[in-house]
């Protein structure tokens, strides 16, 4: 199984789920099983208990699993069926920590945040990312990985740890991060400074973004200029700018994206080759 994982910066709620859908849709359109993991950094086991002015509405899942929408995006763009395990929060992974401790299971040790809940995040990621998600029965090749929050928040600080650990632990070629920022317009005049800041405290912990995904409050495209400045300053190359301005419904955003050749981009970076996947096809 190949990992993306989508993170984002700036402010939250700018549409990295739908984002993250829309690359899980074109993965799929090449012909590859995709499948999903929707990370929340909050102590709540789930969505059941919050009130829906809190957290917005719930989502149920076929096995009664009560989590956040996004789920609700990937069954529907991906045709697949989740469960509640697809659902990682803060909650799910130190329960599962503080069970296994009181079994004795960690041999007398000190449990720590690095390595016990760090390698729990791990391995529920790997666990739930096999398990079959569609009436093929068989395992997903790609698992996209969604952590909410901000990136800097001090929630999603063991998660991203374990992502920093998790590149290693897949290999180059089975993991790619996507970084979602916000490019806010001041009078006609696009921002890069907030993508800045989130790229270099993402470098800072440890991650470097394959792609940024830079999302346009209004109908204004991304400029070319304004991609050339984030290219210069984030340290990647242009083709690893994306611009996602608001579009009438967001079924249009794999389009955008696909506009944008991010297919192409993952195919090198991921080497679907190596999944049967050829350029053609994509
Ligand atoms: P996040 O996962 O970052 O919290 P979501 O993906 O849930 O954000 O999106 C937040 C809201 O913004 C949703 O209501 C979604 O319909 C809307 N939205 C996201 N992307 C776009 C877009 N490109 N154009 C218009 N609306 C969008």
């Amino acid at each position: 199984t190949k990992y993306i994982l989508v993170s984002g910066g700036v402010v939250s709620g700018i549409g990295k789920g739908v984002i993250a859908s829309s690359t899980g849709l074109l993965l799929k359109t090449a012909g590859l099983k995709v499948t999903a993991i929707k990370i929340d950094p909050y102590m709540n086991i789930d969505a059941g208990t919050m009130r829906p002015t809190e957290h917005g509405e719930v989502y149920v899942l076929n096995d009664g699993g009560e989590v956040d929408l996004d789920l609700g995006n990937y069954e529907r763009y991906l045709d697949i069926t989740l469960s509640k395990d697809n659902n990682i929060t803060t909650g799910k992974i130190y329960r599962e920590v503080i069970e296994k401790e009181r079994r004795g299971e960690y041999l007398g040790k000190t449990v720590q945040i690095v390595p016990h809940v760090t390698n729990a995040i791990q391995d529920w990621i790997q666990r739930v990312s096999k398990i079959p998600v569609d009436e093929s029965a068989e395992e997903p090749d790609i698992c996209i990985v969604e952590l909410g929050g901000t990136v800097g928040d001090i929630e999603s600080a063991p998660f991203i740890e374990a992502m920093r650990q998790f590149q290693f632990r897949v290999g180059h070629d089975n993991f790619a991060l996507i970084h979602v920022s916000l490019v806010p317009d001041m009078h006609g005049e696009q921002k890069t400074k907030p993508t800045q800041t989130t790229v270099h405290a993402l470098r800072g912990l440890g991650l470097l973004p394959d792609l940024i995904a830079c999302r346009l409050l209004g109908r204004q495209p991304l400029e070319s200029s304004t991609k050339d400045k984030i290219s210069m300053f984030c340290h990647v190359a242009s083709e690893q700018v994306i611009g996602v301005h608001d579009v009438s419904s967001v079924y249009h955003v794999p389009l955008l994206l696909q506009s944008q050749r991010i297919i192409e981009y993952l195919h090198k970076r991921l080497n679907l080759a190596s999944l049967n996947i050829t350029e053609e096809w994509v």
